[in-house]
């Protein structure tokens, strides 16, 4: 029934849009449904070539003005987010194909700058694709080349100040750039697919990490994994995770794997199905940068999560900003009622700790504790995240 009704909204959404499309056009101009939530708008019949570049200007800020405003649905408001990219013919494109690749090229640059705005195509935009594509071949022999490298940071008991766990964070080691932090490559690695053999890499390495720090005495360590919207997606996935978890002969509930709020929003009847699979095995599922996304807690009561780790961006300033203190407060108490654990993310300062600690929330990350590190280099001894003490040094 919930499937139905997602699916029906998500429909009615999809026509109202089209809708808007239609009258922010002339009966001259074709607007058609591009796939998935994308649409393609041909803009033909200038008089010069001076109109063109106004008429299409102004085209597009009417489409954004009109899809800002919300759509009534089923007695609900939704609201779209919108992102333009814009080719001109000929200078951007003589086939139709160059064209769609280079508006698309452009609508990636719009989505960049925090959507709902347009770009039109420069040359400058093709040097980014270039190195992109350059990124995506490297990243191709990045794994066999052993390229990748795992760095772990701890996660903290705010109220016992010890480790009760670490989370492992992927690096790229590529040999011309240096370190290439995720946010530049997971991206690339989820479009091309890539994702799948990384992602495993990373589960493996993970728990053999794991399972090297539990043979050396540190037995009660979690290990919590990042997954990424296409490896959540994969069918076999709880198969996956049991094989490797038999593999290190560990237990399940010493791994936890990080989704976020967007990779569960995808296709809701099939992440219930996963998230309820993956925790039958055992392991718990905990939701990245809450606060960021949809944040709806009304979803916390479908989706089976057991631990929310609330986004670095409230805790930055949260000792000036009332707003963030509030926001943080509620969650964290919503969160208690519910019996999901909180992890706050991005803790940098001794007061924000403290401050955590002493509205009741569990457990913390951030530099803080430490900065990522690798596993060599990763500390255990609770005596150095005693932060309330004046003597606190890492
Ligand atoms: P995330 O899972 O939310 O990881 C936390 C990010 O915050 C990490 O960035 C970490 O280095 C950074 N961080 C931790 N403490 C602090 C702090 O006190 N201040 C600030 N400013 N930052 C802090 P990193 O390692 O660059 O990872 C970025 C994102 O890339 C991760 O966000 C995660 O979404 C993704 N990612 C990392 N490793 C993997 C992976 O193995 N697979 C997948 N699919 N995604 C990954
Ligand atoms: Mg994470
Ligand atoms: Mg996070």
């Amino acid at each position: 029934m919930l499937l139905l009704s997602v699916i029906r909204i998500k429909f009615s959404l999809l026509q109202g849009v089209a809708k808007r499309l239609q009258n922010c056009v002339r009966e001259s101009d074709t607007v058609s449904r591009f796939g998935g939530d994308e649409f393609m708008i041909v803009l033909s019949d200038f008089e010069d070539e001076q109109s063109i570049t106004l008429h299409t200007a102004e085209i597009a800020q009417n489409i954004l003005s009109e899809l800002t405003k919300s759509f009534d649905l089923s007695s609900n408001k939704f609201m779209t987010t919108t992102s333009i990219g814009v080719a001109f013919f000929p200078k951007d494109g003589h086939s139709v194909a160059e064209l769609m690749k280079n508006a698309d090229t452009a609508m990636y640059h719009a989505k960049e700058q925090g959507r709902n705005n347009y770009q039109c195509y420069s040359d400058d935009m093709r040097e980014q694709a270039l190195t992109r594509s350059t990124l995506e071949n490297d990243l191709r022999s990045a794994l066999e080349n052993q390229e990748l490298v795992l760095y772990y940071q701890p996660i903290v008991n705010l109220q016992t100040s010890e480790i009760v766990g670490f989370e492992a964070l992927i690096r790229w080691r590529h040999p011309k750039r240096g370190l290439i932090p995720p946010d530049l490559f997971i991206p690339i690695a989820e479009e091309t697919g890539l994702i799948t053999g990384i992602g495993d890499w990373v589960l493996h390495n993970a728990c053999q990490q794991l399972k090297r720090w539990h043979e050396a005495g540190n037995t009660s360590l979690k290990m919590s994994v990042n997954l990424s919207a296409r490896q959540f997606m994969q069918h076999d996935l709880v198969e996956a995770v049991n094989h490797v978890l038999a593999l290190y002969s560990l237990e399940p509930r010493y791994l936890e794997l990080e989704i976020t709020e967007t990779v569960i929003m995808k296709n809701m009847s099939q992440t219930i199905k996963m998230l309820k699979g993956l925790q039958h095995l055992g392991v718990t599922i905990s939701l990245d940068d809450f606060g960021t996304g949809y944040s709806s807690l009304t979803y916390l009561k479908q989706f089976p999560v057991n631990v929310l780790k609330i986004d670095r961006s409230f805790i930055r300033d949260i000792l000036e900003e009332n707003d963030d203190k509030v926001i943080v407060n509620s969650i964290i108490a919503i969160a208690q009622h519910m019996g999901i654990n909180i992890i706050t993310e991005g803790i940098e300062h001794l007061e924000q700790a403290n401050y955590l600690k002493n509205q009741g929330c569990q457990f913390g990350q951030g530099y803080f504790f430490a900065m990522p590190c690798v596993a060599e280099e990763c500390l255990f001894t609770v005596n150095n995240f005693g932060f309330e003490s004046k003597d606190y040094h890492l």
